[in-house]
């Protein structure tokens, strides 16, 4: 019997699958040695329950997109936030990110991504970064500029597996989010942040692969090599936990 590739679901936004952003995340999943599988909304919720659909798949890839309905935070919408709301996404992930987590199903969050994580485990978000005093443009970055281009600096924790896997505590990344994590789900710690105090990553020490980060490494692998080394951890782990 040929050895198949660890397969690593993709939650994506209805027709996301077939859209440049998304083609990115599973090109960077393949290259990593994953097979994509791609978890449109409407595929998840065709589902009986969350643990069929992760008898599937043996990794969790969250990906970017618009922003969570902050009522799953405890939250009404704030006026001028300028939250944008995927209801299905929310609808069809939030269960299966919980499902995952209690699998200890590797899980990579990110950008919305990060946020769906942190908020299927009790966390919370600011719904605007100008909330916190912040200008938006630090973190939504020129859409002149090339996706793979940083816009700003991270500060890594030094013993976290985020460290670990991007081998060292200081990279660049970029950034394409106006939303930010607020306070982070129990068992969860912060691992890396921007100048600004923004947070950038969490993972779970607790869990073999379970990490979230805010920029976006599908978008700066072919220019950033060490940008390649979170998915090729997350495709290690789902083919370990096989
Ligand atoms: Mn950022």
């Amino acid at each position: 019997m040929t050895p198949s590739r660890p397969r690593i679901g993709i939650t994506v936004t209805t027709g996301g699958s077939t859209t440049p952003k998304g083609r990115w995340y599973a090109d960077a999943v393949s290259a990593a040695g994953g097979e994509p599988v791609w978890l449109e909304p409407a595929e998840v919720l065709r589902a009986q329950d969350p643990a069929e659909l992760l008898a599937r798949i043996d990794g969790l890839l969250l990906s970017g997109g618009d922003d969570l309905d902050p009522r799953h935070y405890g939250e009404r919408v704030l006026p001028d936030a300028g939250v944008r709301i995927d209801a299905p996404r929310d609808a069809a992930e939030l269960p299966i990110t919980r499902a995952a987590l209690a699998e200890e199903m590797p899980i990579l969050g990110i950008c919305r991504g990060i946020q769906t994580l942190n908020v299927a485990a009790g966390g919370s978000l600011h719904q605007d970064l100008m909330l916190l005093g912040l200008a938006r443009e630090t973190h939504v970055q020129d859409a002149r500029k090339p996706a793979w281009e940083p816009a700003h600096p991270v500060a890594i924790e030094r013993d976290s597996q985020v460290a670990f896997h991007l081998g060292g505590a200081a990279v660049e990344v970029n950034s394409f989010h106006h939303q930010a994590l607020k306070d982070v789900a129990p068992g969860f710690v912060v691992t890396a942040r921007a100048p600004d105090g923004v947070i950038e990553s969490i993972e779970d020490p607790a869990r073999p692969f379970v990490i979230g980060v805010q920029w976006h490494p599908e978008r700066m692998v072919d220019h950033h090599p060490g940008q390649r080394k979170l998915f090729a951890a997350l495709v290690e782990a789902a083919q370990k936990r096989r």
